[in-house]
């Protein structure tokens, strides 16, 4: 096996709060024990265009802080086709950069798990999604931080939803997994979520009709998972419009707001870990494997197991929401 010397790091995907903090534990780590680091700009382009800078540890001060990604992330068509993995392997060569680590969400694991297969290169993987969508990992850099950007969103809509006695559809993000808005909906007293894991299952807003849904209160909160299982929180008014007339509803689609803004500590303390964590295991001859953590215990999950789509909601955190919200 080839010693590793230099590494790559580049940021994937959509953007999430942690990953600055991410990078700097990675550089700061790969320093500390000898390494070179080079940073590779937007994501898996930058193998493709050649952007790519050496960083020292000063590159990542004051970062840890700031949400986003100082390394700029992009969507890469490039890198799907073996034409431009070639290109990104040649760069990788010519930039003698020996191993990379790749912070992303599941899209970004796939790319790394086929390039690492097609050119034999040691890639280590840091699960970096608001989604927390990765099989292996209790979390992910960036969940925490969407999470509680969520509830301060659903407490502002609260006031104006119980002033003015209304029913509100919030919808959060969440295409294949409704982590954010079934805990969003704990932490936040809303009456029920709608996530793609059970829209299928059961209709939740009968239930919630056939319940005596705001019999008792004066306004009602529901967070609905952006997802075309779900429908989307539109599609909920709509029936609510048509079906009850009675009722005043509104929607509040809670967007980007989700995805930006300062990590909170949980995130800087797990992107720390995670990216010392990622630095250890290429040391120790570990490769093709993502950074997970479960019981507070860091694991390594191969790239397989990681994307798998297979991380299931709780039964018990349905079953929570169901019995506070009578
Ligand atoms: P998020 O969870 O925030 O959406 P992600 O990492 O899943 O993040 P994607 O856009 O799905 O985001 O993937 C990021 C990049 O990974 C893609 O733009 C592409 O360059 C690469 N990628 C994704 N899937 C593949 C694949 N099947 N083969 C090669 N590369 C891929």
């Amino acid at each position: 096996m080839k010693s590793i010397k230099c590494i790559g790091i580049l940021t994937s995907g959509g953007d999430a709060p942690g990953m600055n903090a991410a990078i700097r534990a990675v550089t700061r780590a790969a320093i500390y024990n000898g390494l070179q680091v080079k940073a590779i700009y937007r994501g898996y382009k930058g193998l493709i265009t050649g952007e790519i800078t050496e960083f020292k540890t000063q590159n990542v001060s004051n970062i840890i802080q700031q949400g986003g990604t100082i390394l700029k992330t992009a969507r890469c068509a490039e890198f799907r086709t073996p034409e431009g993995r070639a290109i990104a392997h040649e760069t990788l060569v010519k930039e003698e950069i020996d191993a990379i680590v790749a912070i992303g969400g599941d899209g970004t694991l796939t790319g790394a798990r086929i390039f690492a297969s097609e050119f034999n290169f040691p890639i280590v993987g840091i699960p970096g999604t608001i989604d927390n969508d990765l099989s292996g990992t209790d979390t992910t850099i960036g969940y925490d931080t969407a999470l509680n950007t969520i509830v301060k969103a659903v407490d502002n809509i609260r006031d104006t939803a119980s002033s003015h006695e209304r029913l509100f559809f919030i919808e959060v993000m969440g295409r294949d997994a409704g982590f954010l808005a079934l805990n969003g909906a704990i932490a936040s007293g809303a009456e029920a979520a709608i996530i793609p894991e059970i829209a299928l299952e059961h209709d939740v807003l009968s239930e919630l009709i056939g319940n005596g849904f705001r019999k008792s209160k004066n306004s009602s909160i529901v967070l609905v998972a952006e997802s075309p299982e779900t429908g989307g929180a539109l599609e909920f008014a709509d029936r609510i419009k048509q079906e009850y007339p009675q009722y005043d509803v509104r929607v509040s689609i809670l967007g980007h707001l989700q995805r930006g803004g300062s990590p909170t500590a949980n995130d800087r303390i797990l992107a720390s870990r995670m990216g010392a964590a990622a630095i250890d295991a290429l040391m120790d001859g570990q490769r093709n494997v993502m950074i997970g953590v479960a019981n507070n215990e860091i694991l390594l999950i191969p790239f397989s197991k990681a994307i798998k789509k297979d991380k299931h909601i709780s039964r018990e955190l349905l079953q929570t929401l169901r019995i506070l919200s009578i």
